[in-house]
């Protein structure tokens, strides 16, 4: 009966499915049948048919959708919980989970607490150091302790189990323990000092977070951005790891840089990796010289590549007109000058002396002509 509604939903497509039977777009309990997800609800009020000869319509439905995805998991099937989707360990879904953490707010300040950003970010400064995955208990709560006593609001308790045993239900987090108990209560967190488990973020999230710096800087730097804005960034980044604070001695006897413009240099690179992650997202990672994409067992790989370089001397902007989305093949060719683009956007080989073919332009990602122009100049004068 499941299986017919599910054959009926893939023939009819989703819209026209929930339109016939009049129900609204699953949000938070999909039916995940062979790597394909299905709005449980509607699933299973269509496959009620079976039983009485009419499908249920949205409105004759007496269940709550907790209801429906606990008879649909007795019946076998997966379903994927508000904030833990099944067989969904993309990026993608990670930047998801991370822009909607239910975090409550303080009361003094208003803001969101900051338990779980500070827990997220002390792992992914792990993550950044290739310290391992998971840690005993009593390290793990020192840390949050810490961090969420100096950079917390200032009602935010320093209870680091609260913001492990949320992360963990919501699907980043992983635990060696069963019959976790909800976040809320105390007996929470007497049962997690009871347990003392070994935590950690749970594997697909740490393999994408120490395979793709860009990722990971994409997260840190949406962090930093919804919880922590007007703070100082580097003293936090710099607490969990994430920045290493700059050699005392060569900054001497270079000319020892100020503080302000240290943490500039910091927040740029960070930024930089999240613009050039937004650049890849908008041509799928496709290559824009060959249009290959690289497909990885943990998505796709491309690289940001800027036409006019920014280090000294040429001090190219970090904006996304002066950004491509590259193969590492042409990315080494075209920073080393051996492909060049013509003002009109095709690709010139250096060597052959011709023209290969255009590039590949993506509606929203507008190139500046200028850095175009700058980045030729550069490779015929080499
Ligand atoms: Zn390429």
């Amino acid at each position: 009966m499941i299986l017919d509604a599910i054959a009926e939903y893939d023939e009819m497509g989703r819209d026209a499915f929930l339109n016939t039977y009049r129900y609204r777009p699953a949000r938070d309990y999909f039916l995940v049948h062979e790597g394909r997800r299905y709005d449980s609800k509607a699933i299973a009020g269509v496959a009620h048919r079976g039983v009485t000869g009419q499908p249920l319509l949205a409105g004759e439905f007496s269940g709550g959708r907790e209801t429906v995805a606990r008879q649909l998991i007795r019946l076998g099937f997966d379903v994927t919980a508000p904030g833990l989707a099944i067989g969904e360990n993309t990026i993608e879904n990670l930047l998801l989970k991370i822009g909607s953490l239910r975090t409550g707010t303080s009361r003094l300040t208003g803001r969101p607490r900051r338990h779980q950003p500070l827990t997220l970010l002390w792992a992914h400064g792990r993550a950044a150091q290739d310290e391992p995955r998971l840690e005993q208990w009593q390290q793990t709560s020192t840390d949050l302790s810490a961090l969420i006593s100096k950079f917390g609001n200032a009602d935010d308790r320093p209870n680091p189990e609260f913001p492990i045993l949320r992360l963990f239900h919501d699907g980043l987090w992983d635990l060696d323990e069963s019959d976790v108990p909800p976040a809320s209560t105390s007996i929470a967190q007497r049962w997690m000092r009871d347990h003392a488990p070994t935590s950690g973020l749970r594997p697909w999230v740490h393999t994408i977070v120490t395979q793709h710096a860009d990722v990971r800087a994409q997260i840190v730097l949406r962090l930093l951005d919804k919880y922590f804005e007007g703070d100082d960034h580097e003293a936090l980044l710099i607490a969990v790891g994430l920045v290493t604070v700059p050699d005392a001695e060569v900054a001497l006897i270079d000319g020892s840089p100020s503080p302000q413009r240290r943490q500039s240099t910091t927040m740029r690179v960070i930024r930089d990796s999240a613009l050039a992650q937004q650049i890849k997202n908008l041509h799928r990672h496709h290559c824009q010289i060959c249009g290959r994409r690289l497909e990885l067992p943990n998505g796709c790989y491309a690289e940001g590549a800027h036409i006019r370089p920014v280090g000294e001397p040429h001090n190219g902007p970090d904006e996304p007109g002066n950004l491509l989305c590259l193969c590492p093949n042409d990315h080494v060719l075209f920073d080393r000058g051996g492909l060049t683009l013509t003002d009109d956007l095709q690709i010139f080989d250096e060597l052959a002396g011709q023209v290969r073919g255009s590039l590949r332009l993506a509606p929203q990602h507008r190139i500046n002509i200028a850095h175009v122009a700058y980045h030729r100049q550069v490779a015929r004068q080499s």
